[in-house]
């Protein structure tokens, strides 16, 4: 036997005892499914029983290039024994037959991306069985030719194609436009050409196991249809589909699925049998009430296929032989939502009447319906307001920011469909997956309209701006895939008869053909789809959101447990400032200036840097100050009371300069053009100049606090008008501004020093000038690993930290910032030697740096204030480990991610305080 325990037993005994072994605990074992289907049985809830293969087992068996584990199939053989027995059945029983399903079960749900075998354990003998224990002939040999297909192509590679085809000239030849019109007689021919088809198209090579006297064959023997179909389901983790699922979703490779190994029950065994798929409330916008779809007379993964139009779960109850099983299912529901306390989503299946839980995991949802969720939870008392604001992921809050429709503008409804997963987007239709992958690739947005979507279809999905399907309800793959991946997403339009192969849709009712190309609009909140590009607007924050996020403030503000997690906003105009307000920013953690050097103020800058004329180059200064004196004024008004901080000019100031390259072409053209002498002279020495001002490294250069050391002019004229706009504002508005000066790049004790002294010089005269006290603090940006060595030093002189955790990234790992994402960043994920990309999510390394700078920073002055302004400061995930392991005060990020950051920086204080923990995946 193995060491390690590898397969879990869930359901009864024959007596009917409880005899799981599992539970909703062991997910990264058994998987989200195989927990789940354990605790079902823990709590008493009708689950067909059998057995779970853990997720270790998978990776092991992976691993070692797809040997078994030792002892593992010795351990597989005893459960099976022991489900046999205590289903008083066994597997290949001519008279009684024992028939299971092998689904795969991640830790974390991908539905639809691996795979599943149904009916396994048919062959002629046990058909046999089927049809004398069912007394229905037609239903045992459809089981049976169903199975011969979806194994054939699951575990065998077969194209379903093959067995399609064969069904279509079946029913052609019979006359009948159904699969269920086909007579018990007419099946049982098709099983046999489908297993001469299977035959036919085995791979020896692949699959020597099942040559038989040197012909392949589709196996019968149930005991090698169970290993093999065991083995396809470990494969299809690494399928293509599964990667890409989890490469966007941020799931580890590493995990492995678990494999359920469970007693088939049976959802298409005529009218009184049904499947379906539920959610204890509805998904997309949250409202207490049963939501979901079912099918009678089919088998489970024909609603999730989309390929029968479904009915609504409601409906149900009112039919007279579901409506035990409805009733049932109800209170189920409130069982599961008061155990799980959470939304759950069920799989169930009714046969002849009789009711069974297939799965169950709490539910996927919307933003929108995350947040009416959680407020409602808290409202009935199932959950407390902690609860409610950890379990927000606050990465989904992000759809709320999408964009939707603009209700001023006029729009013509060309189709309607159902609104699936909400958000609006614009693109030109593109009629498949690769289609959509080639236009994102030249940055052209898009809309896949599909006639349903397919796992394999993951690639246009994420590629599109949105995605609209003609088939298909809410519960359908693409709907269910866009909801996750917060895409727009309209299902179901029916007046849409997509010709795909041709490129066309023609629209019922309105008389329109539309091709690949023609520009669309859909609206996946309200189900709209509109021709002709709609103007979008981002929404505000309101309703839900806002109850949400202020209760994540209360939470995050709570000083009596430990210091505020506060959230400052990057921004450098006044309407970013406001927009950042309204989002709920304190304050500006970073006003980047240089943007203030750019459009019609360029030529000002070049005319200073490029001048040796000080008169020219002091009349540039005036100009500057003028106009920045202006920035500041708005900037500080819109901001009124609240800390403003403002970095002096940073980027290297070639940046400010014509691209030398074009300056050559230009002046060849004149050349060519006989301008005059002079005129060439005068561009060939500005060139000259620009060439002069070149670096190699440029972001290793001349840059941040460098420049205010090289040419104080700059600074000096920065800080001037930062304290004439706070001192006209201040004296003449009788307003509160609060702005501080922070010196980018230091590295150096003695750079922040001597800054700080004409920084305070200026400050000064400008105090004077004005005949009032100016008070603004001077803070160290820090950026590079030596100033956070020397952070003690260096804190003697400053009033604040802030942390630049772009460029600290970029320095700590030598990684360009510019450079290394597009060129070698892909590749070392891909390779596993970076976990996720630094300049996204921060690296423990950096934090330690920023904690070490903190730490020092505080035993020189007692409560010195640190934040991050760097990209990370929206992070999710690195906003948890600046607060939690840093130790900063706050984060400032841009103004749409503010709400993330609340959201975030509440969660960060719970983890530390509470010990909650975040929403799974
Ligand atoms: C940083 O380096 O993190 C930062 C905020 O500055 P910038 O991105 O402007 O270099
Ligand atoms: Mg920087």
């Amino acid at each position: 036997m193995s060491e390690q325990k590898r397969v879990y037993r869930f359901g009864t005994d024959a007596q009917g005892n409880d005899v799981t072994e599992g539970g909703a605990s062991m997910k990264f074992a058994l998987g989200g499914k195989g927990a789940n289907l354990a605790e079902m049985c823990r709590i008493g809830l009708p689950v067909p029983g059998g057995f779970t293969i853990t997720c270790q087992t998978c990776v092991e068996y992976s691993g070692a290039g797809n040997v078994w584990p030792e002892g593992t199939l010795d351990e597989i053989d005893a459960a099976t024994r022991d489900l046999e027995h205590r289903q008083g059945k066994s597997l290949g029983d001519p008279h009684d037959p024992l028939l299971v399903s092998v689904r795969s079960g991640a830790p974390f749900s991908m539905p639809g991306m691996m795979d599943t075998v149904l009916n396994l354990g048919l062959n002629d003998d046990s058909v046999q069985g089927l049809i004398e224990q069912t007394k229905n002939p037609h239903f045992a040999w459809d089981s049976y030719r169903r199975f011969i297909q979806m194994f054939s192509n699951v575990v065998l590679g077969i194209d379903s194609d093959y067995f399609e085809n064969a069904l279509t000239e079946k029913r052609m030849v019979a006359g009948v436009k159904s699969d269920s019109e086909l007579t018990a007689e007419q099946l049982k021919e098709l099983v046999c050409e489908f297993r001469e088809i299977a035959a036919e198209h085995i791979s020896a090579d692949e699959h020597p196991e099942l040559v038989i006297e040197g012909k392949a064959v589709f196996p019968t023997d149930p005991e090698l249809q169970l290993k093999l179909a065991i083995e396809a389901v470990f494969g299809s983790w690494m399928n293509e589909r599964a990667c890409i699922y989890r490469k966007a979703n941020g799931i580890s490779d590493d995990l492995g699925t678990a494999v359920n190994v469970q007693v088939m029950v049976y959802g298409n065994k005529g009218e009184t049998s049904a499947t379906g798929v539920a959610f204890t409330r509805n998904p997309a916008d949250g409202t207490r009430e049963f939501y979901g779809d079912f099918l009678i007379d089919a088998q489970g993964e024909d609603v999730v296929a989309g390929i029968r139009n479904t009915e609504p779960i409601s409906d149900l109850k009112i039919k007279p032989v579901f409506a035990q099983a409805g009733e049932q299912l109800e209170s189920i529901f409130g069982i599961l939502e008061n155990h799980y306390r959470d939304m759950c989503d069920i799989e169930f299946t009714i046969e002849q009447g009789k009711l069974y839980m297939l799965q169950t995991r709490v539910g996927k949802r919307t933003a929108s319906a995350a947040l009416k969720i959680a407020i409602d939870m808290v409202g009935e008392g199932l959950i407390s307001r902690e609860e409610a604001v950890s379990r927000i992921d606050p990465a989904q809050l992000d759809q709320l920011l999408h964009p939707q429709f603009d209700t001023g503008s006029d729009i013509e409804v060309l189709a309607r469909g159902l609104n699936a997963s909400p958000g609006a987007a614009v693109g030109a239709i593109v009629f498949s997956s690769e289609d959509a992958v080639a236009a994102a690739d030249e940055g052209r947005p898009v809309i896949l309209v599909r006639w349903e979507t397919n796992p394999d279809d993951l690639k246009g999905m994420v590629a599109a701006e949105g995605i609209l399907t003609s088939h298909g309800g809410k519960t359908s793959h693409a709907a269910v895939i866009a909801r996750g991946m917060g895409a727009p997403c309209v299902c179901g339009v029916e007046s849409f008869s997509i010709d795909a192969a041709n490129k066309e849709v023609r629209v019922d009712g309105a008389d329109i053909v539309l091709h690949e190309g023609d520009i669309i609009s859909i609206d996946g909140t309200s189900g709209i789809v509109v021709l002709g590009a709609v103007d979008l607007v981002s929404p505000e924050l309101t309703g839900d959101l806002e109850t949400i996020l202020g209760w994540a403030d209360t939470i995050r503000m709570d000083s009596s447990k430990g210091t505020p997690n506060r959230v400052r906003v990057n921004a450098d105009n006044p309407a970013d400032a406001k927009l950042a307000l309204e989002f709920g920013a304190e304050a500006i953690g970073l006003c980047r200036t240089e943007h203030m050097f750019l459009g019609d103020r360029k030529n000002i800058i070049q005319s200073f840097i490029l001048t040796d004329d000080e008169q020219v180059k002091a009349k540039a200064l005036e100009d500057l100050l003028r106009v920045q004196t202006d920035d500041f004024l708005q900037m500080f008004r819109t901001m009124d009371g609240r800390d403003v901080v403002v970095r002096l000019i940073d980027p290297p100031l070639h940046e400010f300069l014509d691209d030398p390259r074009e300056l050559e072409v230009a002046i060849a053209k004149r050349e060519v053009e006989g301008a005059p002498a002079d005129e060439l002279e005068a561009l060939r020495k500005r060139l000259r100049d620009i060439d002069g001002m070149v670096e190699s490294n440029p972001m290793l250069g001349l840059r941040g606090v460098r420049l205010s050391i090289v040419y104080p002019d700059l600074p000096l004229m920065q800080v001037r008008a930062i304290a004439t706009a706070a001192a006209r504002l201040k004296r003449d508005e009788g307003l509160n501004p609060h702005p501080e000066v922070l010196v980018p790049l230091v590295a150096i004790a003695q750079e922040h020093v001597q800054t700080r002294a004409v920084i305070e010089r200026v400050v000064a005269e400008v105090a004077e000038e004005f005949g009032i006290r100016l008070d603004i603090p001077v803070g160290t940006m820090f950026e590079l690993p030596r100033a956070c060595m020397v952070a003690d030093a260096i804190a003697e002189h400053s009033d604040f930290f802030s942390f630049g955790t772009n460029d600290l990234t970029q320095t700590t790992f030598g990684f360009s910032r510019d450079d290394a994402e597009a060129k070698f960043i892909p590749i070392y994920l891909h390779k596993k030697i970076l976990e996720s990309n630094p300049f996204e999510t921060i690296d423990d390394v950096v934090v330690e740096l920023v904690k070490m700078a903190v730490d020092k920073s505080r035993a020189t002055k007692d409560g010195l204030m640190c934040g991050v302004c760097g990209e990370h400061g929206g992070d999710p995930a690195s906003i948890m480990k600046l607060f939690n392991v840093a130790g900063v005060d706050y984060v400032s990020c841009s103004p749409y991610r503010v709400p993330v950051a609340r959201l975030a920086a509440a969660q960060a204080k719970l983890e530390a305080e509470q010990g909650f923990s975040t929403q799974d995946k």
